[in-house]
Formats: structure tokens, C-alpha cells, sequence
């Protein structure tokens, strides 16, 4: 890729707030490479945070066209914010992507496969309704308390018995019954770009639960989403990670689990998004008796499972990648169980045949309410 010569922006001209985060991404020896699991798991230049940086760059300044060719890549993200950790200047790549992939939006420029998003969110939000009415036999339940739980979509369409325990922990820690939300947060449609519809479904969400004492969030997804985007008349999320640490006493040891190996894998946007690396740790170090076994990239450098960024719609064969480089790691370090708190994340490495869990499951066994 050339220079782009020094005509100002003309093109998806709203990223001029960008400008200096393109500029110096174009110019850059590409020095965080090899932190991105899109291009770590397809290895192209243009799908490295630098070739997909570039290319918006290009095209706003008019270098290349605005069209999917050159737009395509800016879906090659799942925002797990990898690139930034290992940038010296901390450029907030998974967030000019973002921004890029609205404006291509508006200009009907996005992959075929994001042409019915409004449709999938719509089925994704039946899925839900199902879900939390199979929920209601439950003594934790209660349609009309001010307390909610937002367990997130993929809970409630790939992990549903996950999203039940979520509501049985939530009540054994805080002693209230809750309602649970059974409308989209936006958090995927804010990932393919349609940022005007997301917050619409925010605040459709917002106008149906009315006021609420509190609000605890599962998915770590959409926890950073609503951390992100704040729709007006909601409470400050918190997420169930958080709220387990915060009551840590609560949470009885497991029995019976040996020497096996119990590894903990960040979720991206519970971690570098939300910075929760010590919550989780503790609470599932509480439950083992002992510290949880660690990835070598862990925390701040953790590696994506590839689930996020609406990734495994948009660039399948990179998103099972990314998880298949992850188990790997896993593999290689003695295997066992791998736990995590993203919904996304447990589906894509169960997909990859990994025992993985979800951490919610670990505290309803130590709370005593995994089984009624
Ligand atoms: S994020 Fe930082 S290290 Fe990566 S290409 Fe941009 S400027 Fe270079
Ligand atoms: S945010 Fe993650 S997936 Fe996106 S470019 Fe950076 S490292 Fe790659």
C-alpha cells in the first residue's frame, strides 16, 4: 500500500476525529502484528491492525475507492483491543473500526451477511423471550421486581441452563428475587455498525423495565457495551463477576476436583474492556481452594477467543482460528477445563470441543443451587 498523498479527509468524513490514530497507524513499522488473533489465525497483511487501519485511511483520504473491497476488512476485528496493549501509543484500533464500519453502514457498505442484522437481532430477541419465560417457574423469579439481571442474548440462545443459574446466584447473593431482561442491550448491532438502531434497542430496553434498583449484567459483552454506551433511565451495570467478588464469603470450596487443571481465560471485554482481571480470579480461586491455572497470555495479554466483533459471521474460518490458537495454548500447557464469563467465548471453544465451562456454573456449585 502507497502513501496516501495529503489531500484532507473527503470521504467517510466523520473519522476526521481519527485522523491522527489513522495517520499513525499508516506509518507504523506494524510494531503490535503479532497481538491480532484475525491475523494471527489468517496471515494477511491487510487483516493486521495496520492493513485494516490503512485501508480506512486510504479511503477516506480518496487513495482507493469506498467500496466492500477495500471496506471489508474493517469487520475483521472483534474489538478485543489486543492491538492497543502492545501499541506505544495506545491507539484504539477496535474503536476506529467501529467508527469506520458505521459510516461504510450508512453508505450500504458492509458484508452480505450483515444485510439482515435488524432481522437476526429481532430472532435473537424471540430466542430471549422463550428463554426468560421457561425462567419463570423459578423461585428467583419475579416479573415485576425493581431488581434485573441482564443475562445477554447468547446465554439465553446457546448456554440457556448457564442463564438459569445466573438467576439462582444472583439471588443467593443479594437475597432479592429478580426480573430478567428479555430485550436486546444493542451491543451487536453497535458491532455491525448500525449504531442508530442500537441505540434505539437501548433505549427500548431502558422504556421497558421502567426504573429499577439494579442492574447486573452476565454477559461481559454486553456489560461493556452499556459501560460504553449508557442508555439513559438504566442504573449503573454490575456485572455478576463484580458482584461475586464484592460477597466472596459467600462462595463455599468445591470438593472433589483433585489435581485436575482449572484455567482461566479472560473474556476481552470483562478484561481490557471493563478491567476485571482480579474479580474473577479471586472468586474462582475462593470456589478451587487454590489460585485457577493461567494462560501464558493472560490479562492484559490475553488472547481473543475470535467470537467477538461479530467475527464469526463475518470472517468464520479467522474466528475458529483464533479459538483453535487458544486451545492450543491450553493443550500444550496440560490441558483440563478452561472457565471463562462470555457467553461467546464457552460457545466458540465448546464448538471446538474444549471442556469448557462457564465461571457462573462454578459459583451455583458452590453456592449450592446448580441442582433443584
Ligand atoms: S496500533 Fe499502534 S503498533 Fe499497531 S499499527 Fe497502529 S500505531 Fe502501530
Ligand atoms: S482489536 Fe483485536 S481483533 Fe481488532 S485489530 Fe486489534 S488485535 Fe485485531
Amino acid at each position: 500500500m502507497s502513501r496516501p498523498d495529503y489531500r484532507p479527509i473527503q470521504n467517510l468524513t466523520p473519522l476526521v476525529t481519527h485522523e491522527r490514530e489513522l495517520e499513525t497507524c499508516t506509518f507504523c513499522p506494524k510494531l503490535c502484528r503479532s497481538a491480532c488473533p484475525v491475523s494471527n489465525a489468517e496471515p494477511r497483511e491487510t487483516l493486521t491492525p495496520w492493513g485494516k487501519m490503512s485501508l480506512v485511511n486510504h479511503m477516506a483520504h480518496g487513495s482507493v475507492p469506498v467500496d466492500l473491497t477495500h471496506g471489508h476488512a474493517a469487520w475483521a476485528c472483534t474489538g478485543c483491543g489486543r492491538c492497543s496493549k502492545a501499541c506505544d501509543q495506545e491507539i484504539p484500533v477496535a474503536q476506529v473500526l467501529q467508527d469506520a464500519r458505521a459510516e461504510l453502514d450508512k453508505l450500504g457498505i458492509r458484508p452480505p451477511v450483515l444485510n439482515n442484522m435488524n432481522d437476526r437481532v429481532d430472532d435473537a430477541e424471540s430466542a430471549m423471550r422463550r428463554s426468560v419465560e421457561a425462567l419463570a417457574d423459578e423461585p428467583a423469579y419475579d416479573a415485576t421486581s425493581p431488581h434485573a439481571i441482564l443475562v445477554g442474548c447468547s446465554y439465553h440462545r446457546h448456554a440457556e441452563e448457564e442463564a438459569r443459574l445466573a438467576l439462582r446466584v444472583v439471588h443467593a447473593l443479594t437475597g432479592h428475587r429478580h426480573r430478567v431482561v428479555s430485550s436486546c442491550c444493542g451491543a451487536s448491532l453497535t458491532a455491525a455498525g448500525k449504531t442508530d438502531a442500537a441505540a434505539e434497542r437501548g433505549r427500548t430496553m431502558a422504556t421497558h423495565l421502567g426504573p429499577l434498583s439494579s442492574l447486573v449484567v452476565v454477559d461481559a459483552g454486553c456489560a461493556h457495551h452499556l459501560v460504553s454506551s449508557p442508555v439513559a433511565g438504566l442504573p449503573t451495570p454490575v456485572t455478576l463477576v463484580e458482584l461475586a467478588s464484592q460477597n466472596l464469603e459467600r462462595f463455599q470450596p468445591a470438593h472433589g476436583l483433585g489435581e485436575e487443571s482449572v484455567r482461566w481465560h479472560d473474556p476481552c471485554h470483562l478484561g481490557r474492556g471493563l478491567g476485571q482481571y482480579e474479580a474473577p480470579r479471586r472468586v474462582l480461586g475462593r470456589i478451587l481452594g487454590r489460585s485457577p491455572d493461567e494462560f501464558a497470555e493472560r490479562r492484559e495479554r490475553s488472547a481473543c477467543s475470535g467470537a467477538g466483533g461479530l467475527l464469526p459471521l463475518t470472517y468464520p474460518e479467522a474466528a475458529r482460528g483464533a479459538a483453535g490458537r487458544r486451545l492450543d495454548e491450553h493443550a500444550e500447557l496440560g490441558g483440563g477445563r478452561v472457565v471463562t464469563a462470555c457467553a461467546s467465548s464457552l460457545r466458540m471453544f465448546r464448538k471446538a470441543g474444549a471442556d469448557a465451562e462457564d465461571l457462573v456454573r462454578w459459583m451455583a456449585r458452590s453456592l449450592g443451587v446448580e441442582r433443584r
